[in-house]
């Protein structure tokens, strides 16, 4: 099967004409000006952006957590992640304490094979490294192709390695080929704050907030800064959300050492005073909870400086009925929020279409750098000869309202209810197959692939 793609813009991280893209079976064989092909279905993508189908490197489906699971599973998160343009995700897989990181694997495997929709790959979380952890370190990047490392600097008990672990767990991902990914707060810090809001009766959302102050994130990412540079291991900071833990960021580049940095698309619009909203504010709750507006601005400017290179979601849906576990204690509030589907036209829509960052940087930070970075590149996160056909036409133009009522998402709120948005996903390859037209999702359950990774170096 063949398609031709005609008179579009096409736009990747570096390029930006007006051109044809030709496909046979699952990948682009030709991209030029008035291609000399026939094809056996032609698309006319006049007026229309022809984008890389976008990478959202962090999001979290089906997972057991607080004794329930994240309301999306692989079937319905990718799907909706495919109707917003993010044709590729990577999950977590965690490891439980006390247990191997391959039972983990094979138990995530369990929920995802077969159920997928869109693409998507799985990071590892290490919350145990230990002997025998170490061994799984090489079979997992050889054998596996999970080439990036998860570790948390909080959740002591349940998910935190300390920096005897870390430091340990670096010599080895880096001797191996891999990438370390952080959760950088300082967990005792934060436990202590929790435990003494709580004592005092201060229960509410807004307090979940102020159990996270910026200095919690400012000081592990400078930690994990030194750790990264002592070992020499690639180093990647999860959702940073503000300017203490970014300078942190900025210093380690005084003695020449590159630390890459993702953050979350919420972190770019939404600021803390929606946790003065009682326990609507619950909708928000997540970890690191959003900053202020000084922070949003150190973010946008850290994107254009080039020190954060990726802007994912940590989607990580919970129903309200879930979210009201917490009702009466801030701390039982299932963390997370919706966003896998509203990632591409968020950032379209407030970055570009308002001037803060070109078309070409959008690209890098929402498909490329993820792909580069996490080893899938030039499969994914670029449209070239040899790549996967994942692609978008999108049309730059259209305006549309966020709401939970037109959402695919598995969740009954929307934390963006009501955002007026210029730009819209009109159409959506997944491996050379249309997999999203005109609001509908012509793709199986089960047509996502598990994509393997390659090994990475900490440059792109
Ligand atoms: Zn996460």
């Amino acid at each position: 099967m063949s398609l031709l793609i005609k008179n579009g813009r096409i736009v990747t991280a570096t390029d930006d004409y007006h051109g044809d893209v030709f496909i046979e079976g699952e990948t682009v064989s030709a991209v030029g000006k008035d291609l000399p092909l026939s094809a056996d279905t032609i698309i006319d993508a006049t007026g229309l952006l022809v984008l890389p189908g976008g990478v959202d490197p962090h999001v979290h489906l089906d997972m057991p957590f607080m004794g329930t699971f994240s309301s999306d599973t692989h079937e319905t998160g990718t799907r909706a992640a495919l109707f917003g343009g993010t044709t590729t995700v990577i999950d977590f897989v965690l490891q439980h304490q006390g247990h191997s990181l391959k039972e983990a694997l094979t138990e995530w495997q369990g929920r995802a094979t077969g159920t997928a929709v869109g693409d998507y790959s799985f990071h590892m979380a290490v919350t145990d490294f230990n002997d025998s952890t170490r061994k799984e370190i090489r079979e997992m990047i050889e054998q596996e192709g999970i080439t990036s490392f998860k570790t948390f600097m909080a959740y002591k008990g349940a998910l935190m390695i300390d920096d005897r672990q870390m430091t340990a767990l670096m010599q080895e991902v880096r001797r191996q080929g891999g990438i370390v990914t952080v959760h950088a707060t300082n967990g005792d810090i934060i436990d202590y704050l929790i435990a003494k809001h709580r004592a005092e009766g201060n229960l509410s959302p807004l307090y979940h907030y102020l159990s996270q102050p910026e200095v919690t994130e400012a000081e592990a990412s400078g930690r994990f800064a030194d750790m990264a540079n002592y070992t020499g291991c690639p180093g990647y900071i999860v959702h940073l959300t503000c300017e203490g833990a970014l300078n942190a960021v900025r210093n380690a580049t005084r003695r020449n050492q590159k630390v890459f940095v993702e953050t979350c698309i919420q972190y770019l619009l939404l600021d803390a005073g929606l946790y003065e909203k009682d326990f609507e504010g619950a909708k928000w709750v997540m970890s690191p909870p959003l900053r202020q507006k000084k922070d949003q601005e150190t973010l946008w400017a850290g994107i254009n400086q080039g020190l954060v290179n990726v802007v994912a979601t940590d989607h990580c849906p919970f129903l309200w009925k879930q979210k009201q576990m917490g009702e009466k204690d801030f701390s039982k509030i299932p963390n997370g929020h919706p966003a896998i589907e509203n990632r591409m036209e968020l950032l379209f829509s407030e970055g570009v279409h308002k001037g803060r960052i070109s078309l070409n940087k959008y690209v890098e930070v929402a498909c490329t750098n993820p792909a580069k970075i996490f080893g899938m590149f030039p499969r994914k996160g670029t449209i070239a000869p040899g790549s996967d056909a994942d692609i978008l036409l999108f049309d730059p133009n259209k305006q549309h309202v966020l709401s939970a009522a037109t959402h695919h998402m598995h969740v009954d709120y929307s934390a963006y209810e009501g955002w007026e948005l210029t730009g819209k996903v009109c159409k959506v390859l997944l491996r050379g197959k249309l997999a999203i037209d005109k609001d509908e999702c012509l793709v199986e359950k089960g047509y996502g692939q598990f994509i393997r990774r390659a090994k990475v170096s900490g440059t792109i």
